[in-house]
């Protein structure tokens, strides 16, 4: 099926049109730049910058897959979780544009997508696999059954996401926002064993509640006071040293606790996706891990990792192959959508 993907859950307004598991057009248009001088998005900025972008980045992904609305066999959005002004801007979108031309609408999940988006690299995702989503609002290990309709939830964060400990941890060291990719630019010229920051929820006492949970806030906080001690004595931050030391803490227990969970559920494939996939230690350490444990590892490349439209025609493409119902058409933009709840079916 040819599909149209429609993001819009956070800062970037994306288009994806995929035929199948290839993928045709990848339009993104990005508010991140008005944020960055506010150390962190803007509700209000970002839905309105979609607005502005959403019709033209509609054209331009349509003109780069060389289709017209006519040819599409259904429309996908986001329907949730994310900034609920900016996801309603997506979803009314969705649905002018699925009234308009009666081209079928699925209201889909954007963690779901954010897996799915692997299948135009690496083609269908052997069921079961584990899933570590690993974003700017979340960080989960998910146990993905059908991707189609069954995914729960193992673990997860039970304070800060990955994403959002990188660009806390950016801000303290001086480094733009967002700060994922400029620690781990950093982190390259650095020693990842300059110092132990703490690994959260790793301690034995943790083994029975906290299985797969992570926690981030204590690392932060670690960091925080590390830096703090440092300038206290007069003495320069090694930025490179401590972005790697971080990193170093954070991929360690992403990593050791979804090969866990795959070994622990006769899982034999982990999908890595969210934009903390892009990190090039995350993808060395699980990739080094998973070979040692006999578990095929996949990812996407880095760009598909953040937020685009393509990840949502993915999973549009998808749910139409296997056959699931379109969604009804007053289904609400839900900012908090569970991420067991892969489509909003014909029903609310
Ligand atoms: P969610 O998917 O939970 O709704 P989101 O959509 O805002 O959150 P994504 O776009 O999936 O988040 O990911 C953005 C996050 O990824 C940011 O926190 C950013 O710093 C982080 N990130 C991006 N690239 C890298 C990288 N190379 N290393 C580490 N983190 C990165
Ligand atoms: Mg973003
Ligand atoms: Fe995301």
């Amino acid at each position: 099926p040819v599909v149209m993907g429609i993001e819009t859950s956070c800062d970037e307004t994306g288009v994806g049109i995929v035929r199948g598991h290839e993928l045709l057009a990848d339009a993104v248009a990005s508010s991140v730049e008005e944020h960055a001088r506010f150390g962190g998005v803007v509700p209000e900025v970002a839905s309105r910058a979609h607005l502005e972008a959403m019709v033209p980045t509609v054209q331009r992904a349509l003109d780069d897959a060389g289709l017209t609305l006519a040819d599409l066999d259904g429309i996908a959005v986001t329907a949730g979780p994310g900034l609920a002004g900016a996801l309603m801007v997506g979803v009314g979108a969705a649905k002018a544009y699925s009234l308009a031309t009666g081209v079928p609408l699925y209201g889909v999940n954007h963690l779901s997508a954010h897996i799915a988006v692997d299948t135009l690299e690496n083609g269908p995702i052997p069921e079961p696999a584990i899933g570590l989503l690993v974003s700017g609002g979340h960080s989960t290990i998910m146990m993905v059954e059908d991707l189609a309709g069954k995914v729960t939830q193992l673990g997860a964060s039970i304070d800060d996401a990955a994403g959002e400990a990188f660009d806390k941890v950016a801000r303290l060291l001086g480094l733009p926002f967002p700060g994922g990719p400029y620690i781990d630019r950093a982190a390259k010229e650095g020693d990842r064993a300059f110092v132990r920051f703490p690994r959260g929820l790793s301690a034995a006492k943790d083994q029975e509640h906290h299985r797969y949970d992570f926690s981030f806030s204590g690392l932060k906080t670690a960091v925080a006071r590390w830096i703090e001690a440092r300038r206290l004595d007069g003495e320069d931050v090694p930025v490179n040293d401590v972005a790697a030391a971080f990193q170093e803490a954070v991929c360690d227990v992403l990593t050791r606790k979804a090969i866990l969970a795959a070994k622990e559920h006769g899982v034999d494939t982990i999908l890595l996706g969210g934009g903390v996939a892009a990190n090039s230690r995350l993808r060395a350490l699980a990739t080094e891990r998973a070979e040692q444990a006999g578990i095929t590892l996949r990812y996407p490349r880095p760009k598909l990792c953040t937020d685009n439209g393509a990840m949502v025609a993915a999973l549009g493409s998808h749910l139409v192959a296997a056959g699931v119902s379109p969604s009804r058409f007053d289904f609400p933009a839900n900012s908090s959508m569970d991420v067991e709840i892969v489509s909003l079916a014909d029903r609310l």
